[in-house]
C-alpha cells in the first residue's frame, strides 16, 4: 500500500515510518515541516530504502500538499503532524491553531480533491487516518475511563486544537464521504521521544544529575502506551477498521506521575548508578495551569472488534526505553536542554 505520512520525523510518526518502510516494505512518503520536534536522525535507519521518500513541507501549504498527492498517489494517509506539547501550547497557542486546525483542514480539503478524482474501487479502498489524543475528552476524577462515546471536553490549548481537528476530520466523512478513521490514544512512550516529554526528560535529567521536576504533588495520573503497541494498533485499524469510526488506543497502564518517576529512578539506579539514589533528584514544582488530573482510556472497542491487545508490559517497556536512551546518546545529546 502507498502511504502518505505527515509528521513522520516526529516521535510516533518515525516509529510508524520505520515499521512501514523497514518491516512492511510499503512505499511511504513522509511530509514534515521539521519543526523543533522533527528530526531526520529518527529516520536514519531507513533513509536509504528505495521505498522511502521525504518532502519537507508545511501541511498548511495547500499547493505543496496538492503536488505531493498528485506525485505520490497515496492509497492511505496517516496524519500525525501536529504541535504536540501541552506546556508549549500555553505559550504558543497560535502555532497550535495553525498546524493542528488549519493544517488538518488544509490536508482534508486537498485529500478530498484528490480522492474525488480516483476511480471507484480506489475511492473505496482509500483511507484518511487522523491520529488524535485522549486529552480531547477532558479530565477524570478517581474513577471511570473515556470511551469512544465520551463527550469532548478539551481543557488545554493543545487539546482544544486536537478536538477541533477531530471534528473537521469526522465532518469530512459525514459531509463528503471521505473515508476517514479517527483514533484517540493515551500517552505514548518509547525510543526517539523528544526530551521535552515526561519520560525522556526524567531519564536524561536523571542521567545528568539534574533535578527531576514534577508538577504539584505528583498525584496526576496518566495512562501509558508503548509506541510499538500504538503502531500495531494503527496498522490493524487501517486494515480492518471502518471508515467513519473512532477507535480508542490505550494499554490500561495508569500511573501517577510520582510513581512513574520513582520507577525511572529505580531503573537508573540499577543501570546508571550515582553515589546517591536518583530519587534524591526529585523536585516538586508549581503546578501547570489547568493541569488535567487523570486520563484513563477504555480500549474495549479495538480489543473486542479488531482483536488488538497491547503486547508490552509497562515495566518491560519502561526498562527497554531507559536502556535505549543509555545506548543512544548520539541521538539525544544535541536535543537535551536545547531551547525550541
Ligand atoms: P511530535 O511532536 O514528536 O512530532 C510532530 C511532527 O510533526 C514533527 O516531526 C514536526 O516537525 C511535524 N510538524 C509539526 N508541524 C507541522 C506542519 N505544520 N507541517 C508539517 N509537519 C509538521 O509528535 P508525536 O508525539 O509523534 O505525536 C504525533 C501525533 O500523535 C500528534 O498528532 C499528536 O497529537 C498525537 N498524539 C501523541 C501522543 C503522545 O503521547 N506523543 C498521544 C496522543 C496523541
Amino acid at each position: 500500500m502507498k502511504v502518505l505520512l505527515t509528521g513522520g520525523a516526529g516521535f510516533i510518526g518515525s516509529a510508524l515510518c520505520r515499521h512501514l518502510v523497514g518491516q512492511l516494505g510499503w512505499p511511504t512518503v513522509v511530509v514534515d515541516k521539521l519543526t523543533y520536534a522533527g528530526h531526520l536522525s529518527s529516520l536514519a535507519s531507513i533513509a536509504d530504502y528505495p521505498n522511502f521518500s521525504f518532502v519537507r513541507a508545511d501541511i498548511c501549504d495547500r499547493e505543496a500538499m496538492k503536488q505531493i498527492f498528485d506525485t505520490h498517489t497515496p492509497q492511505a494517509v496517516f496524519h500525525l503532524a501536529a504541535e504536540s506539547h501541552v506546556d508549549r501550547s500555553l505559550v504558543f497557542s497560535q502555532e497550535f491553531v495553525q498546524t493542528n486546525v488549519v493544517g488538518t483542514f488544509t490536508l482534508l480539503t486537498t485529500a478530498l480533491d484528490y480522492w474525488r478524482k480516483l476511480n471507484e474501487s480506489a475511492r473505496e479502498q482509500f483511507r484518511f487516518f487522523h491520529v488524535s489524543t485522549d486529552e480531547v475528552f477532558g479530565s477524570l476524577g478517581e474513577n471511570g475511563s473515556f470511551t469512544e462515546a465520551t463527550p469532548y471536553n478539551p481543557r488545554s490549548p493543545y487539546s482544544a486544537t486536537k478536538a477541533s481537528s477531530d471534528h473537521f476530520a469526522r465532518a469530512w466523512h459525514h459531509t463528503y464521504g471521505l473515508p476517514v478513521i479517527v483514533s484517540n490514544c493515551s500517552n505514548n512512550y518509547g525510543p526517539y521521544q523528544l526530551p521535552e516529554k515526561l519520560i525522556p526528560l526524567m531519564i536524561l535529567n536523571g542521567l545528568c544529575g539534574a533535578p527531576l521536576p514534577i508538577y504539584a504533588d505528583g498525584r496526576n495520573v496518566r495512562d501509558w502506551l508503548h509506541v510499538d503497541d500504538h503502531v500495531a494498533a494503527l496498522l490493524l485499524i487501517l486494515a480492518k477498521g471502518m471508515p467513519g469510526e473512532t477507535y480508542n488506543i490505550g494499554a490500561r497502564n495508569e500511573k501517577t506521575n510520582l510513581a512513574l518517576v520513582e520507577e525511572i529512578c529505580d531503573l537508573l539506579d540499577r543501570h546508571a548508578p550515582l553515589a546517591q539514589s536518583h530519587r534524591e533528584q526529585i523536585k516538586f514544582v508549581a503546578d501547570r495551569p489547568g493541569h488535567d488530573y487523570r486520563y484513563s482510556l477504555d480500549a474495549t472497542k479495538i480489543e473486542s472488534t479488531l482483536g488488538w491487545q497491547a503486547q508490552t508490559s509497562f515495566s518491560a517497556g519502561l526498562e527497554s526505553t531507559v536502556l535505549w536512551y543509555l545506548a543512544n546518546r548520539k541521538w539525544w545529546e544535541p536535543l537535551h536542554g536545547a531551547q525550541p
